[in-house]
């Protein structure tokens, strides 16, 4: 297992990353990114660390953490949700892209390898090898596949720009060109790999940009243009507690003929592929089950912010805050029931993968689109000016001329100064940073827009066992059977 310290030194490999209108020399050391690098680098360290019980050993002899798990029954998917738990716990559930959940998608893929077998082109020994390199390597694998937004009305191969999506330019017998751009790889300027795909439905005549391959950070060619950062300008962590460290960057890709050898591809040129290795593989509740997880940890983190924010201003006792908090409460419960019954109702794959229950697992992903933005306009409620009534930075609380006014007057009961500060600044960084803002934005889409999540819902209820329960209920009575009640009450009526 790879610790922090082999994670950042992998970094310094000459990527191409632009912010600020400039190239990066060393993410390890820019402003903008040394704050995640140090994160996931803490990350690599606590699973690196025997204690802490992340580490297993593979199917092939090796070591590998419990997060790249391909569970077989329902005890391995509760090993893995518990490394999953861990691991999210580092960062209170706000590094939505860590190792663990494209780690998710790759278990997948090699927990159903024949899906992509592709004639003398072998891809599902590709999906398989790349798999066990992450895991014995340790790598950090981050995703982008989805098209950039330019015009909805026209399919991929109809746009005027040939390559306004991804897609392969030419290919030879060592691999393929790929040429274009591809949205919205988070954390993709800090990781080992990307993995490239396009998970929005394509149509027949797009088959230049039917293809999935991973390709190294560092890829001659590949160009990584990141949207502004969060975490610089900010006046230390004690401000912003979230920005300054779990700013995990999003970042546009572009590829200037970018070769990819075939080894590292998993599908080429072929449109029903691209939808079945999401959903005909495990892949898609794998990596979504880690999401959810994920997610739980950060909604607790959330509700219990919540109630010490209300404990502070002694309205924890008032009964309009109370139900206030009921209802946080209530909308976490539903995130941890569903997650669980996903996984205590787990399903055995006919490929031997034990996997979440789609109803349960897509059940919930189509609710987080409303039921994020109600948690944090619970807590922004909850809070009111008190995330305001701030001072500016921590050099407030340093300079004597400030220090005093701030901790005689910002207090509560049984809390210093200090105290309230840290917590009212870390609301802040909840509900109303630009960071916040982007966390909004991420738990309504990244697995999909609002629409789309709610299609999976539909898609993977099971719709066939409540409509036979209403055949069944509906079986019991007929016309025939409602004229012989008429009949009977008419009889006792004339008698
Ligand atoms: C913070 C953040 C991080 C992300 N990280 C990643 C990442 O790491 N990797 C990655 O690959 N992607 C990532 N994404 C992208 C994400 O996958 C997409 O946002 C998502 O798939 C939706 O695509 P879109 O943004 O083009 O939205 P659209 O599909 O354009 O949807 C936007 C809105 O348009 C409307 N709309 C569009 N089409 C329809 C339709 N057919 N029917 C009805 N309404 C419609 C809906 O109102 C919808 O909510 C990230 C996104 C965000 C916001």
């Amino acid at each position: 297992m790879r610790d922090g310290k082999q994670y950042i030194n992998s970094l310094k490999d000459g990527r191409t990353v632009y912010i600020d209108g400039k190239k990066v020399s060393d993410v390890t050391s820019h402003p903008a990114f040394r704050g995640i690098v140090d994160t996931i680098a803490g990350m690599y360290d606590f699973s690196a660390n025997p204690g802490n019980g992340m580490i297993r050993e593979t199917e092939w002899g090796t070591k590998g953490n419990k997060i790249y798990m391909i569970p077989t029954s329902l005890e391995e998917l509760i090993q893995r949700h518990e490394a999953i738990e861990k691991l999210a716990a580092q960062t209170a559930g706000f590094v939505g892209r860590g190792p663990d959940h494209v780690g998710g998608f790759l278990a997948g893929f090699a927990g159903n390898k024949s899906k992509f077998a592709d004639g003398a082109r072998h891809f599902e020994r590709n999906v398989v090898d790349f798999y066990r390199k992450v895991v014995d390597q340790d790598l950090y694998v981050t995703y982008a596949i989805v098209p950039p937004q330019t015009d909805k009305t026209k399919a991929a191969h109809e746009k005027s720009n040939r390559f306004s999506q991804v897609g392969v330019s030419s290919e030879n017998s060592r691999g393929i060109v790929v040429k274009g751009a591809q949205m919205l790889a988070t954390g993709g300027a800090v990781s080992d790999y990307v993995f490239v795909s396009c998970i929005h439905p394509l149509k027949p005549g797009d088959e230049d940009y039917a293809i999935s391959f991973a390709v190294p950070s560092n890829a001659k060619g590949l160009k990584f243009h990141c949207r502004r950062s969060y975490a610089t300008g900010k006046p230390s962590t004690f401000d912003y507690p979230l920005s300054t460290r779990f700013d995990e960057s999003d970042a546009f890709l572009v590829f200037d003929d970018v070769f990819i050898p075939w080894e590292d591809v998993f599908v080429f040129r072929n449109v029903a592929l691209m939808h079945d290795q999401f959903f005909e593989t495990p892949a898609h509740v794998l990596g979504n089950n880690q999401a959810q997880i994920r997610l739980l940890v950060k909604l607790k983190f959330i509700l219990g912010i919540a109630r010490k924010v209300a404990g502070m201003n002694g309205s924890d006792r008032i009964p309009g805050v109370i139900e206030k908090l009921g209802e946080m409460a209530s909308l976490v419960s539903i995130i941890e029931g569903m997650t669980l019954s996903s996984e205590y109702r787990g399903i055995m794959r006919p490929e031997g993968v034990f996997s979440p229950n789609p109803r349960f697992l897509y059940g919930a992903i189509a609710l987080q689109s409303e039921l994020y933005p109600r948690v944090l306009h619970l807590l922004r409620d909850i809070s009111g000016a008190g995330v305001l009534q701030l001072p500016s930075s921590f050099e407030d609380l340093l300079n004597p001329e400030t220090s005093g006014d701030l901790s005689r007057y910002i207090v509560s009961p049984n809390h210093t100064s200090e105290e309230r500060i840290k917590l009212f600044k870390l609301a802040w960084d909840i509900v109303g940073s630009e960071f916040a803002g982007r966390h909004y934005q991420y738990e309504m889409f990244y697995a999909g827009a609002p629409f789309i999540a709610k299609s999976y819902a539909f898609w993977n209820y099971g719709f066939e066992e409540i409509e036979d329960f209403v055949e069944d209920f509906m079986s019991k009575y007929d016309f025939r059977s409602s004229s012989k009640q008429a009949e009977g009450k008419a009889g006792k009526k004339g008698n």
